[in-house]
């Protein structure tokens, strides 16, 4: 490992803002401040960027193993790497499940060679059946933190109670849910409301994700565990939120790109593109996820990276399987959708990408989302954030290409990014 200043840019982090160099020595930050330079060092240009940690998504599907044709880690780690992401979780409902200490070694093994640090939710439940809870004491020893059925809810709520019980063994562990109640979706491939109808295909109704955000805070009550709401979609489950974390309870929420962007006026279009679980909802869903965001409801910006092989999306609407691509576009919405109109500040969108993530996923003791301080691991990335691109899924690292944002605008650019002292991204190109 080498030595390295990141030089000329504007550092944001947990602690403020200020001009400063960063000086890297053995993937360690060893001094911030103006005119840094040290023998040999390599000089990465930050001038006119913002300097800032690594990005954390704590949800992607890298679809490894089992579906190796839509996404590998090797692939969604640089496809992550190139969006400004230095870590991410990536979800256990691959096949075989990651349900078992085998398997979930076989993939940890695969992220030490990747673009970004690639941590693993382990599952709940035993095959994710919702039944029986998976070995998580083994799977904590490997060092997952969040547990999840992911894909699929647990929908029984002694399964859920247990788990949140074995949990609290387990320090800083947390129980992740998609919140959406099987019965409620079953044969649903949109928001239910006005555009549902009109369309006229099935719908899954908001309350099959506020009812299980409700039953499942009252769990985290009963049992003091830790609660976290994966990809929340809906004014009804945000408004819980709130009201739980005023009162002490235990909870987390993220939100993804599209429910904070898009709604389902989108599913007129007929396109599989905009297919997705929780589906995208209704216009006064998507103000209440922006204001949870903006007041802190809402902790973490994930993007449920989700991705199908192309012959997959062009099926019918109803036949597709759901979900969009995101690591390589979820900043840039962000600043697009939230800092650019002044919604949030950069800083602030930073929080929900970074630092927040990090802690919820326990990813700060492994160095991602620290302060920009000697002593703290150099996983950074340096943004333009007012440079615009056109999104090109032709150019996705990715091995999938369906995104909703092809052909859109967005304010904000990955410059590189750099783990542990190592540049993986360079002016926006992958050098790993
Ligand atoms: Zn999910």
């Amino acid at each position: 490992m080498g030595t390295l200043v990141v030089r000329g840019g504007r550092v944001i982090d947990e602690t403020g803002e200020r001009d400063a160099d960063v000086l890297v020595r053995d993937g360690v930050i060893v001094e911030v401040g103006p005119g840094l330079d040290a023998p040999g060092a390599q000089v990465i240009d930050a001038d006119g960027a913002v300097v800032a940690p690594g990005l954390v998504d704590i949800q992607v599907h890298f679809r490894e193993p089992g579906r190796e044709d839509a996404e590998t880690v090797e692939t969604g780690a640089r496809a992550a790497a190139l969006g400004g992401f230095t870590a991410v979780v990536a979800m256990p409902n691959t096949t075989p499940p990651l349900d078992d200490a085998k398997v979930v070694g076989a993939v940890l093994e695969q992220g030490r060679r990747a673009s970004c640090h690639v941590a693993v939710a382990g599952c709940i439940t035993r095959g994710r059946e919702g039944h029986e809870l998976a070995p998580m004491g083994e799977l904590y020893d490997l060092g997952v933190r969040i547990f999840t059925d992911d894909g699929d809810c647990v929908a029984d709520a002694n399964v859920m109670r247990r788990a949140f019980e074995y949990a609290r063994a387990l320090p800083g562990a947390v129980i992740a849910q998609h919140a959406e109640d099987p019965a409620l979706v079953a044969g649903g491939h949109m928001h239910e409301g006005e555009w549902s109808a009109r369309l006229g295909i099935p719908g899954r109704p908001a309350a099959a994700e506020i009812t299980i955000v409700a039953r499942d805070l009252e769990l985290a009550r009963l049992t003091g565990g830790r609660y976290h709401v994966l990809h929340m979609s809906t004014a009804g489950a945000t408004a819980l939120v709130r009201a739980a974390k005023a009162e002490g309870v235990r909870v987390t929420a993220e939100a993804s790109p599209q429910h904070f962007t898009l709604t389902d006026a989108e599913c007129a279009s007929f396109d599989p593109v905009f297919k997705m679980n929780p589906p995208l909802r209704s216009s006064d869903d998507v103000d209440a996820i922006v204001a949870g965001l903006v007041d802190g409801t809402i902790d973490a910006i994930a993007t449920d990276h989700a991705p199908h092989p192309p012959a997959s999306k062009e099926l019918a609407f109803e036949e597709a399987p759901p979900g969009m691509l995101g690591v390589e576009t979820a900043l840039a919405v962000a600043i697009t959708r939230l800092v650019e109109p002044g919604v949030l500040s950069l800083r602030d969108a930073l929080a929900r990408l970074s630092w927040q993530p990090a802690r919820i996923a326990g990813l700060d003791a492994h160095g991602h989302g620290l302060p920009i301080a000697p002593g703290n691991a150099a996983n950074l990335c340096v943004i333009d954030p007012s440079e615009t691109w056109v999104v090109d899924p032709a150019r996705s690292a990715s091995k999938s290409r369906n995104t909703p944002w092809a052909g859109w605008k967005l304010t904000g650019r990955v410059r590189h990014t750099i783990l542990r002292g190592e540049p993986v991204v360079i002016n926006g190109e992958a050098v790993r």
